[in-house]
C-alpha cells in the first residue's frame, strides 16, 4: 500500500525551477532513497512533501489525501515528520526535552513508551537524557534529531542528507541506526549524496539530477546501472 505518492510536482524559487514534473512512490515500510549530487532538488523535494515550500503543479498524497499546499504544521499533524539537513535540534536544551518537542507535531501528550521506543532504536542517547544535546557528538546528534521525528508517530519519516557533515565512522552509526527503524516497520524517504550508502539501505531508490527522476527502481537496479557507477558510486575495478 502507498504510504506517500508524488505526482508531476514542480516547484520554483521565484524563476528558478528547482524541480520538473517529479513523480515518486513510497510503499508502507519501505525505505525508499534518493540520491543526487548538489543542488538536484534534494532538499526543496523533500520541503515540498513537509509543506515548507509549495508546489507550483503536482499532487502528493499521503494515505490517499492530497496534501500539496497545505502548511507544514497540517502535513506534520496527518503523519509526515521531516528530520531537516541541519537537524534542527535545540542545544540547549537537554535530549529529554527535544524528544518531548517531537512529539508537539501531534495531538495529544508524550507517553513514556514513546521515550522508551526511542531510546532503545538509540541506545546511545539514554545515558544522555538529562544533557544537553549540544554535548552530544554531531552523530548522537543527528540520532537525536531522527529519534526527536519519530516522537510524532509519523506515517513516513523524511530524513534530509543524515550523514552530512559526520566523519565516515560517524555516518556509519547513523546508517545502522536508520537500518534499525527498518526493523521497527518504519517507511522513510531518504535524500542523501551518499550513495553507496543511501543505496545499501534502500529497497527501492530514486535518481535526481537537475530537479528531474533520471532513473528509479530497485535499489540492486539502481546500483548497477552504469551511469550511476560513473557518476555516483565510483567505477569498479
Ligand atoms: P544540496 O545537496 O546542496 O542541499 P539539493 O539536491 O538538496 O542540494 P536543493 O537545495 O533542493 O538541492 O536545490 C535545488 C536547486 O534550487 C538548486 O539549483 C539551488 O540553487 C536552488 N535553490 C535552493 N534553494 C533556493 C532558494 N532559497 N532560492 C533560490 N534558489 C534556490
Amino acid at each position: 500500500m502507498s504510504a506517500l505518492t508524488v505526482s508531476g510536482l514542480a516547484v520554483s524559487y521565484g524563476a528558478v525551477a528547482a524541480l520538473h514534473d517529479v513523480s515518486l512512490e513510497v510503499r508502507q515500510g519501505e525505505i525508499v532513497s534518493v540520491i543526487g549530487g548538489n543542488g538536484a532538488g534534494k532538499t526543496t523535494l523533500l520541503k515540498t512533501i513537509a509543506g515548507v515550500l509549495r508546489p507550483a503543479v503536482g499532487r502528493i498524497a499521503a494515505d490517499g489525501r492530497d496534501i500539496a499546499g497545505r502548511p507544514s504544521w497540517w502535513v506534520a499533524r496527518h503523519g509526515i515528520s521531516l528530520v531537516p539537513e541541519g537537524r534542527g535540534i535545540f542545544g540547549d536544551q537537554s535530549v529529554h526535552d527535544n524528544l518531548v518537542l517531537g512529539a508537539s507535531a501531534r495531538r495529544g501528550t508524550v507517553s513514556a513508551a514513546d521515550i522508551e521506543r526511542a531510546l532503545a532504536l538509540f541506545p546511545a542517547l539514554a545515558a544522555k537524557l538529562g544533557s544537553p544535546a549540544a554535548s552530544l557528538s554531531g552523530g548522537q546528534q543527528q540520532m537525536l534529531a531522527v529519534a526527536r521525528g519519530l516522537m510524532a508517530r509519523p506515517r513516513v519519516l523524511l530524513l534530509d542528507e543524515p550523514s552530512l557533515g559526520l566523519a565516515p565512522m560517524l555516518a556509519r552509526e547513523v546508517f545502522a541506526a536508520i537500518q534499525r527503524l527498518r526493523a521497527d516497520g518504519v517507511t522513510i524517504l531518504l535524500v542523501e549524496q551518499m550513495a553507496v550508502q543511501a543505496l545499501a539501505l534502500a529497497d527501492r531508490a530514486y535518481v535526481l539530477e537537475r530537479g528531474r527522476v533520471i532513473l528509479e527502481g530497485s535499489a540492486q537496479t539502481v546500483r548497477e546501472n552504469p551511469a550511476v557507477i560513473d557518476a555516483y558510486l565510483g567505477r569498479r575495478v
